[in-house]
């Protein structure tokens, strides 16, 4: 099968072309699990993190990609969920321990990472971590609902929000203009106040039910209850906490933070910025019950995911856009449509 692999950390400052298309063997559905021709895969900013070593796969050469939606080619023994040609996706999350807080496992291994992931004609999944889709999604739209999505969403329980409390997004790409989506159905007496660089993204959030959209360093006109950074960088955090009412809570939806800006740290005041019990938390994976409950939820509203597609031997293009801010709702790779 074709594939794209990445066979060793590199900086995207020195190379365009991370990825590398290769002719790799098919994977085969061992016990317990299914084998998916892929369909589509998103194209998440983790995978930036892991081309530039930041989060590290621990197999080589490795094959990205976790929003992956695929139709399933055959089915491993003991497999009693799916049938042939069902469609099904797959998150971040490739297996862990089972219990509500198995995206805090040491048992925790995950797609793309840890184990071959999406970029590629086919994957195997087990069937416990494979998800129906919702048949109102296509293909396209239903791959960055798999993480931007639904971790999104696992962020916005983060925020412990109550109705009508007023919620910001510092950052507004791949998952926060799906997530401001849920959570206009989820708190329909809140606000919602946005945090982006350019007018054309803070114009998108208007579009999207923001009452608000300003410039990262901008004081919203009100104190918010609660902020959701989705950016890879530190000023970001900072001016949220700015933005952020006495008890407020930040959560940073990030698996790591790039360290250039990260001496932006030191304009945090700790009288004015973090006390009065602020506080800060961070999203950690994903678990599959996340997934499981997000699905259906987002078919039920239903979202309406922005995707920008590119061609299977694009990946290289669409990764180096994301790389430069370069976004217009989510990325996806057309692979087997
Ligand atoms: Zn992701």
């Amino acid at each position: 099968m074709k594939a794209m692999i990445l066979r060793h950390t590199v900086s995207l400052e020195e190379t365009d072309k991370p990825l590398e298309l290769a002719e790799v063997p098919t994977p085969k559905a061992g016990h317990g699990e299914v084998l998916l021709q892929v369909l589509t895969c998103g194209v998440c900013h983790t995978e930036l993190d892991e081309i530039e070593g930041r989060v590290s796969p621990s197999k080589w050469p490795i094959i990205l990609g976790h929003e992956v939606v695929g139709r399933v080619a055959e089915i491993g023994s003991g497999v009693t969920q799916y049938k042939e040609g069902d469609r099904l996706g797959v998150g971040w999350v490739h297996c862990s321990s089972g219990s509500v807080d198995e995206n805090l496992s040491s048992q925790f291994r995950a797609t793309g990472c840890d184990v071959d992931g999406g970029y590629a004609e086919f994957m195997t999944v087990r069937e416990d971590y494979a998800y129906p889709v919702p048949e109102i999604f296509s293909n396209e739209q239903a791959a960055p609902l798999l993480c931007a999505g639904a971790i999104g969403y696992r962020a916005l329980k983060l925020t412990n929000l109550v109705d009508g409390q007023r919620l910001g997004f510092t950052g507004f790409g791949g998952s926060a203009h799906l997530v401001i989506q849920l959570a206009r159905h989820m708190f329909p007496n809140s606000e919602f106040y946005v945090f982006a660089r350019d007018d054309e993204t803070r114009a998108f959030a208007r579009h999207l039910g923001a009452v608000w959209a300003g410039d990262t360093s901008d004081r919203a006109p009100a104190k918010l209850h609660a902020i959701i950074d989705t950016t890879p960088a530190w000023k970001p955090v900072v001016e949220a906490m700015k933005n952020l009412a006495p008890g407020g809570r930040l959560v940073i939806n990030a698996i790591r933070k790039e360290d250039t800006d990260k001496a932006s740290l030191q304009e945090l005041n700790y009288h004015d910025d973090l006390w009065m019990e602020r506080e800060v938390k961070s999203v950690a994976n994903i678990t599959h019950h996340d997934i499981r409950e997000f699905l259906p939820l987002a078919a039920n509203i239903p979202i309406q995911p922005k995707v920008e597609t590119y061609c299977f031997e694009d990946a290289n293009r669409a990764i180096v856009e994301l790389k430069r801010g370069q976004i217009q709702g989510a990325k996806v790779l057309l692979i087997g449509v």
